[in-house]
């Protein structure tokens, strides 16, 4: 029932409805090109080779295991770089009651919570034990989620659940293996079941020209969920990629401009959706 935090953001205002406080989750089951978190995706191996690049003495090896002291740490990152697991030893193991307490002093700023990663439903127990803790807190809850995880089959989890943000890397499933090195099918079958159930909140997209083609995915997308946005409004959020924090061998992709941005959204009105947002 403990998940692995990768951090608590307080505050946020662009992780779903309103004011939130956001717990970030160490560990993803897709490997993006374009990830700009690179240092989420996999949990901590203790292999140590972090340790000496730590200049302030944050970091000690104690009996095979890294031990990170968050009160020494300068924030320079130096760890991540030289990680060459695609991990951080900046995290914590953390109960469902432990990340409630740290949020419950946010309670009177906040409209809820939500959940992301690294890909956070790779805890599923442990975000189901914090989401009754937050809603019977008066909080709201929202997953931040890359659509792998079978929320046909998640018990509990949906109904503690007040929506879901949604990634749609791309809708072919050729062209979401070269972009994630893995298949689409459960994604979108997770999209229209969260639509036809009210609870999702927001599809994403980010935009990488070269890499797949968004203007196919997104309305592929459009047409797909259109259907459902009587039922409610889905938001689109098309995002263009940045190379900022991006692996060196997948940081030469063209920055898409406003244009063509534009033109996107365009396509996604044509279908009905009136909540788009590009960033
Ligand atoms: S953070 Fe990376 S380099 Fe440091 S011990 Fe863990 S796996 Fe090794
Ligand atoms: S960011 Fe990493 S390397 Fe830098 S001080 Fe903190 S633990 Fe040490």
């Amino acid at each position: 029932m403990q998940a692995v935090v990768n951090k608590i953001i307080p505050f946020s205002a662009v992780d779903g409805p309103g004011n939130r406080s956001v717990v970030f989750l160490q560990g993803c089951n897709l490997d993006c090109k374009y990830c700009h978190n690179p240092e989420t995706r996999a949990v901590c191996i203790h292999c140590g080779n972090c340790v000496k690049a730590c200049q302030s003495g944050a970091l000690k090896t104690e009996q095979g295991k890294v031990f990170y002291d968050e009160e020494k740490c300068i924030r320079c990152d130096a760890c991540i770089r030289v990680c060459p697991h695609d991990s951080t030893p900046k995290t914590k193991v953390m109960s469902p009651l432990e990340v409630f307490h740290l949020i419950q002093k946010q309670i009177p700023f906040i409209s809820g919570i939500t959940v992301s990663g690294g890909e956070c439903t790779l805890y599923q127990a442990f975000i189901e034990e914090l989401f009754i803790l937050c809603q019977s807190a008066g909080l709201t809850t929202m997953i931040d989620s890359n659509g792998m995880f079978d929320f046909s089959g998640s018990g509990e989890l949906l109904k503690v659940t007040d929506g879901v943000m949604l990634d749609i890397k791309a809708f072919d499933e050729k062209q979401h293996i070269e972009v994630t090195g893995a298949e689409n099918k459960q994604i979108l079958h997770n999209a229209v079941l969260l639509a036809e159930c009210g609870k999702l909140y927001e599809v994403r997209t980010v935009v990488v020209p070269g890499l797949f083609d968004a203007k196919e995915t997104i309305q592929r997308t459009g047409k797909l969920l259109k259907p459902y946005l009587t039922l409610k409004d889905i938001r689109y959020k098309i995002i263009a990629y940045r190379p900022m924090g991006v692996r060196k061998a997948y940081a030469h992709y063209e920055v898409p401009d406003q244009k063509y941005l534009k033109s996107l959204e365009l396509l996604l009105r044509e279908e009905g959706f009136q909540n788009i947002i590009i960033i």
